[in-house]
């Protein structure tokens, strides 16, 4: 163990949990690092230093020791719980850092709480970053994918740090950094909803085989494992091969059939929602998958299930052929799931004024975190070719695989509905699919009932203004340019 008594440490860690002490002991673990700890309670940092001797930790026990022994400028990693104990940790470190130093927040924290914590830090001449670190307890220690926001002058210090401890993909660190003040956290969540989306998809899959097609839980574990090795390589259809194929040891049934069907959620799916709604993106996918979690965990659905009338399942009449309709009606509805994500963070750097590179982001998912995916690397294509691509669906590649795969996503959405299946992702999502490429929307309908009972007026495909109808005297058309 290093003393703390001298500045030896490049960058310090403060909250030793699962997710601070991992990502220490992954600090400690790459050339050139020494790193300060602490912790509010002290026997996790003594334990901590009694468990990893071979980290050379430097163990502080008060924050002002924390500080000495940071070189300048100092950077520390705050890893605690989120909301209150993030504040609280701030409030005491601001005490004892210096201007030019740097906070940073690895925490899952609301985008807009870290850029009004970047604000007030700032006004110390403290820089303070709020980074997204996704991959969950391994990934802290092998490598996450991580999503720093803050200022320049703090990614000086802060890049060769964390380059060293963030996954590798195709030779790249899966770290850059995404924008100033909230966007990377904000990314974190976009992300975190596009895993939502992204776990309720295959949820859906899982469904509509075993349901269609009789397939067991082990059977269907061995599709998925082939579909891995094709183009929906990642992590997650990797993992839920691994989950489908597990079998419970007290009562010998695949475990999936015991596990009871209740998701819950830590909430930051449903920021990307809220958020949504607020920048006026609709990222449907994601709502379904968010709304689908919430119906399973509450007493209505409990109080109807088995109690309303619906279809028997409709055993489907050719199971192979069925089985890739639903392979390519995953393909399809997880692009709508990356392609809203992205519109998202398009929204979210247009009215916060950040600058995110779309294809630095893709390519910063492709290691380490949990929506790891080996499409991703199209995504940064696709922006690399495309800059100002509008739409990620629209883009050649996704175009292409929207155009092979639809009819087999028409299939299996009307074979759900058919069939009394809830597939709210797969369907919503060929909803908006079929939203954007249509050339006339109902909306006209809505807005001439909006002119109907509030005025609100509407625009012309014919002509240029704005217009009204006198809907209660003679039913003629106005012009409303001058008076709205
Ligand atoms: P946690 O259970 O969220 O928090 C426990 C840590 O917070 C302990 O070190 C605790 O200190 C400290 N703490 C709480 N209130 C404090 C206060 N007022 N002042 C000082 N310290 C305080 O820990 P975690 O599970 O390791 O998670 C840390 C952060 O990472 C959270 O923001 C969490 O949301 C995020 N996280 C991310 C992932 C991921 O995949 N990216 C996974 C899990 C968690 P004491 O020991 O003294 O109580």
């Amino acid at each position: 163990m290093n003393s703390p008594s001298a500045a030896t440490a490049n960058i310090g860690v403060v909250g030793l949990a699962v997710m601070g002490s991992n990502l220490a002991r992954n600090l400690a673990s790459r050339e050139g690092n020494t790193v300060a700890i602490f912790n509010r309670s002290p026997e996790k940092t003594d334990a901590l230093v009694a468990e990893h001797p071979e980290a050379n930790f430097v163990a502080t026990k008060s924050y002002a020791e924390f500080a000495a022994a940071l070189q300048k400028p100092r950077a520390a990693l705050i890893m605690v719980q989120a909301g209150k104990g993030t504040d609280a940790v701030i409030d005491e470190l601001v005490k004892v850092f210096e201007p030019g130093d740097i906070i940073v927040d690895g925490g899952n924290a609301l985008f807009t709480d870290t850029i009004r914590r970047e604000a007030a830090v700032r006004a110390t001449g403290i820089n303070f970053v709020g980074a997204g670190i996704s991959g969950g307890e391994e990934g802290a220690l092998n490598g996450p994918s991580i999503m720093p926001g803050g200022s320049d002058e703090s990614w000086v210090t802060l890049g060769p740090i964390l380059k060293s401890i963030a996954a590798i993909a195709e030779g790249e660190p899966c770290v850059t950094h995404v924008g100033h003040d909230g966007a990377g956290h904000f990314v974190k969540m976009i992300h975190n909803g596009i895993e939502y989306a992204d776990m309720q998809l295959i949820a859906e899959a899982y469904d509509l085989i075993r349901r269609g097609t009789g397939k067991t839980p082990a059977e269907i574990a061995d599709i998925f494992a082939e579909w891995n090795r094709g183009e929906l390589e990642s992590y997650l259809i990797e993992i839920t091969a691994e989950v489908l194929r597990q079998v419970d040891a007290e009562t010998g049934k695949p475990l999936v059939d015991v596990i009871l069907d209740q998701a819950g959620s830590k909430g930051t799916g449903v920021w990307t929602v809220q958020t949504a709604l607020d920048l006026g993106i609709p990222v449907s996918g994601i709502a379904e998958a968010v709304f689908a979690r919430s119906l399973s965990s509450k007493p209505l659905q409990r109080a109807a299930a088995g109690n309303l009338p619906g279809p028997e399942v409709h055993p489907v009449a050719d199971a192979d052929a069925f089985i890739d309709d639903v392979r390519q009606a995953l393909y399809a509805s997880k692009i709508v799931a990356y392609s809203q994500g992205f519109d998202a963070i398009v929204a979210g750097a247009e009215q916060y004024g950040w600058n995110i590179q779309k294809g630095e982001i893709a390519k910063i998912w492709r290691g380490g975190c949990i929506i790891r995916a080996s499409f991703l690397n199209r995504i940064t294509e696709s922006y690399a070719d495309d800059p100002g691509l509008v739409s990620l669906i629209t883009a050649p590649f996704f175009r292409g695989v929207v155009t092979r795969t639809h009819d087999a996503w028409r299939r299996v959405v009307a074979a759900a509905a058919v069939s009394g299946i809830p597939a709210p992702a797969f369907s919503s999502s060929l909803s908006y699919y079929d939203g954007l490429r249509a050339e006339r929307l109902p909306a006209a309908l809505v807005q001439g009932q909006r002119d109907f009972f509030g005025a609100h007026t509407y625009q012309r495909v014919d002509k240029e203004g704005t217009f009204h109808t006198l809907w209660s005297g003679d039913r003629s058309e106005v012009s409303a340019t001058d008076s709205h």
